[in-house]
């Protein structure tokens, strides 16, 4: 048996879940209200023991197994779930593949000489003689002994050997030091020398807390560079890690937001002044890494950038690379004609505080810190920052400029969740750029319809525009979890990850075939388990990376134990199929369709008993999503029919 399923088998997610939710149990499932989204009116939150799962039937419509669970709830990701599980259990985490142990083990040993390169800075900079104007700077720039100390500040001498001779008589080769990015290489002369010298030195942790480099700011007057950080080693990537987070992730998610800054002095300074949700991106722009880093703890971000020219570039470039990276919801939405489409969402908040040029967190924090509390709760939604630069970069008294502007801001309106707000930002948009607000819907269908080059979805029957109460909804995401996968539906989802891991190119050509049917592309949510969104994840990151990883490649990237349920997953892989993409959007479609009907069903149920009971107030919001649900269902099989047509087109017209 995996670890995984050994701790799924000795956990009863009822414990689990009644440490937060208090359950009722009502047929052969328990019910409460959901710990994940304000639910006070009836119980929307289910946990079926049977099959170890749970699934929320109202705002969140999440759902998964225990693991899911545990991470949603905590903010973990699956490893820190998999570690804490299995302690509860009693599950002894199996060993690593010799290349995994000894990988890890040096980059244990890395870390250690990082930690212990930390400790020498900050020696120096607290007792050296030679540290004294350091000690100045930093007093010049306000910080207190207890962040110097929280930080662990430190200071390099200004000599090319000190800390070569200081780690060397400690018995590291200049090979370890060099690897760790704490020498620098005279390849000419081939001699090596310290590579951080008369600067201020901050140590930079990974989320788990490890030291894995430094960024040094210069006390040269016009030294260059003003930073500089640790090389790329093996451990430190300044793409996939953002400054603060080890020791921010607490205070984001209790404030549900994370701030973004600039710099490292930024993210200190807000510390000290008691704003503690802050990291800082270690470069131009956020990446996809890091906000995949950041999600895991909140889905509402405020970026804070400085309002130079700069600023403001790295600023438009983070919000492209977030609409690209943050998960999208789906919505079925009746258009002026009538017809229905489906148009997804991001599920996530993201927000611009303006700094007034001239000025950075630091600054502010410093001369005011009320003042940073009213910029970050003033911060201005992507639309109105956007379509104030766009109208700074193109003045709108030339009408080609409101096009070219509007065809860029109304993805982002129809990005936004909310209705009411999105309303408003149509409204907003209009008024900017002084044109008719039905213009621009007009544009944006066209522009729709452009895209996708196929006609919306189905007839729609005599219905009105999506209300703007929005009711408890269970297609928040596209498949969010279901109550109880069957065997047949698990056997589709393991098949769909065997071939994908052989060729995660599929994924691409199974999204599209789907987008153009009409239908949502794949999410992690598709997949009943949790182990299993882990390995669509990794998969899908390497393919929409475009790194193009062999097989072997990415077995050697898995933890054990992801490893291990893909040595399952594709052992149970048959591949025999001449058109795995076409045929693998169909399974996907049928497993869709078949938990889109059980939770019908279950739906159904519920909605007798309500009747039964009078309980009048969930009524109208069941009937409604037992609706949505048919309709949901009708479109899949349409697509379905769709996809299979169309095949069996190509293959009469090829013989
Ligand atoms: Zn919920």
């Amino acid at each position: 048996m995996s670890s995984v399923d050994e701790i799924k088998a000795r956990l009863d997610i009822l414990d689990i879940v009644s440490e937060d939710v208090q359950l009722k149990k009502s047929g052969r499932h328990y019910m409460g209200y959901c710990p994940f989204h304000n639910n006070t009116r009836s119980p929307a939150f289910a946990v079926f023991p049977e099959s170890g799962t749970w699934k929320c039937f109202g705002a969140c419509a999440d759902g998964g197994d225990i693991f899911s669970y545990v991470m949603k709830k905590n903010g973990w990701d699956f490893k820190e779930a998999l570690t804490q599980l299995a302690a509860r259990a009693g599950v002894t985490l199996e060993k690593l593949s010799p290349e995994q142990a000894q990988r890890k083990s040096l980059e244990e040993e890395q870390t250690e000489l990082l930690e212990a390169a930390a400790d020498y800075f900050h020696q120096l900079y607290l007792y050296a003689p030679q540290a004294k104007h350091a000690r100045e700077y930093i007093a010049g720039r306000e910080l207190t002994d207890e962040t110097v100390s929280t930080f662990k500040i430190g200071f390099g001498l200004n000599a090319w050997d000190a800390l070569r001779s200081h780690f060397m008589n400690q018995g590291y080769s200049e090979q370890d030091l060099l690897d760790a990015g704490l020498l620098t290489e005279n390849t000419d002369k081939g001699t090596t020398y310290d590579r951080f010298r008369n600067r201020i030195i901050i140590p930079i942790k990974d989320h788990n807390g490890r030291t894995v480099g430094f960024g040094a700011r210069t006390l040269e007057k016009d030294g260059i560079p003003k930073y500089l950080n640790s090389p790329q080693t093996g451990l430190f990537d300044k793409s996939r890690i953002l400054f603060g987070l080890d020791a921010s992730k607490r205070f984001i998610r209790e404030a549900r937001q994370a701030v973004i800054v600039e710099g490292y002095m930024d993210v200190i300074m807000a510390w000290q002044g008691g704003f503690r949700n802050v990291v800082a991106q270690m470069g131009t722009a956020l990446t996809r890494d890091q906000l995949q880093l950041l999600k895991k703890y909140t889905k509402r971000f405020v970026i804070a950038l400085d309002a130079d020219a700069a600023g403001v570039n790295a600023t438009m470039r983070s919000l492209t690379v977030a609409r690209e990276t943050l998960d999208r919801d789906s919505e079925i939405r009746f258009d002026p004609s009538g017809l229905v489409r489906e148009e997804s969402r991001l599920s996530a908040d993201i927000r611009i505080a303006s700094i007034p040029e001239g000025e950075d967190p630091d600054s502010i924090i410093r001369n005011d810190p009320a003042e940073w509390a009213k910029l970050i709760g003033g911060a201005k939604p992507v639309v109105e920052y956007v379509t104030s630069v766009l109208i700074e970069q193109m003045p709108i008294d030339d009408p080609k400029n409101k096009s070219t502007i509007a065809q860029q801001v109304i993805p982002m309106i129809l990005d936004i969740n909310d209705p009411l707000e999105r309303d408003h930002y149509w409204q907003f948009l209009a008024r900017t750029l002084q044109v008719e607000e039905r213009s621009l819907r007009q544009l944006n269908i066209k522009q729709q319809r452009k895209n996708s080059g196929q006609r919306p979805v189905v007839q729609a029957k005599s219905k009105q525009p999506a209300m703007p109460e929005p009711p408890p909804t269970i297609d928040g995401r596209p498949n969010g979890g279901i109550p109880d996968p069957t065997q047949r539906t698990k056997r589709r989802e393991t098949e769909f990850l065997g071939r994908c891991a052989h060729n995660p190119l599929l994924i691409r050509q199974v999204n599209k075939i789907l987008s153009d049917n009409g239908q949502a592309i794949l999410h992690a949510q598709d997949f009943s388990i949790q182990i299993d969104r882990e390995i669509f994840l990794l998969i899908n990151n390497k393919q929409s990376s475009g790194e193009v990883a062999t097989s072997g490649q990415m077995w050697d990237s898995l933890d054990e134990v992801l490893a291990e349920r893909l040595k399952v997953i594709s052992k149970e892989t048959i591949n025999s199929d001449k058109k795995p993409s076409r045929s693998l959007a169909l399974s996907v479609l049928q497993w869709r369709a078949e938990k889109k009907k059980q939770l019908l069903t279950e739906f159904q149920q519920m909605l007798r008993t309500a009747k039964f009971n009078g309980e009048n107030q969930s009524l109208e919001a069941l009937a409604q999503q037992v609706e949505s649900l048919s309709v949901e269902i009708k479109e899949i099989d349409h697509a379905k029919m769709g996809i299979s047509s169309r095949s069996k087109h190509r293959y009469a017209h090829k013989w």
